[in-house]
């Protein structure tokens, strides 16, 4: 077996983490060469992003956010019911050390603390994480005179939803009756929206 290529992620993650370093080699190539490690030991995806900055990639026929695949590869499967959260804030950073699984309530904990500790310059504005962008949820454009959600929202609902999570779940963050959500997710409603585009 040939030893893999001096990653310069591996090294950053290393200096950063005291030699705690996640099995990137675990990483396929079609995903390593899709992030960008930064300066501050981010690692950014630079494949299609959620409009909120987070990453999508298709793997193995699905849809899922880059950060939530990253994770998988390098950690392990994400435990049922939980989410993949940030402790860096950046929503396109994949860096499995910068990624826990948590509630939503760790979440709100978590967003609680980086505002203590880092006042309000650290406040994300307008990349914040996806359950906490009611505000975002605002109709933009969009044709149909009813509408709640933004084409943004039917893409992000239908790939979470590929990516494990539940209808109960969705309904509530989108706060639509699970009956609409399963109208979206399979299709029966906003069909115009395609898969993979992203806005
Ligand atoms: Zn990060």
């Amino acid at each position: 077996m040939t030893p893999d290529p001096p990653n310069p992620a591996t090294l950053l993650c290393r200096a950063r983490h005291g030699g705690t370093v996640p099995p990137v080699h675990q990483l396929p190539g079609s995903i390593l060469s899709r992030i960008l490690v930064t300066p501050s030991g981010c690692w950014e995806w630079q494949g299609a992003r959620h409009p909120l900055g987070y990453g999508y990639v298709r793997w193995e026929g699905k849809r899922w956010y880059a950060h939530r695949l990253v994770y998988t590869l390098t950690v392990g499967p994400i435990p049922h019911g939980l989410l993949v959260l940030h402790h860096c804030d950046n929503p396109p950073c994949c860096n499995p050390t910068d990624l826990y699984a948590g509630t939503q309530a760790d979440n709100m904990r978590d967003m609680v603390e980086r505002n203590r500790w880092g006042g309000s310059r650290s406040l994300p504005s307008g990349e914040r994480h996806w359950s906490h962008r009611t505000p975002n949820r605002i109709v933009r454009g969009e044709a149909h005179g009813q509408a709640k959600i933004t084409a943004a929202d039917v893409r992000d609902i239908r790939a979470s939803h590929d990516d494990g999570e539940s209808l109960r779940s969705l309904a509530r963050r989108y706060k639509l009756s699970r009956p609409q959500i399963k109208r979206i997710v399979t299709g029966q409603a906003w069909a115009h929206v395609k898969e993979d585009t992203v806005a």
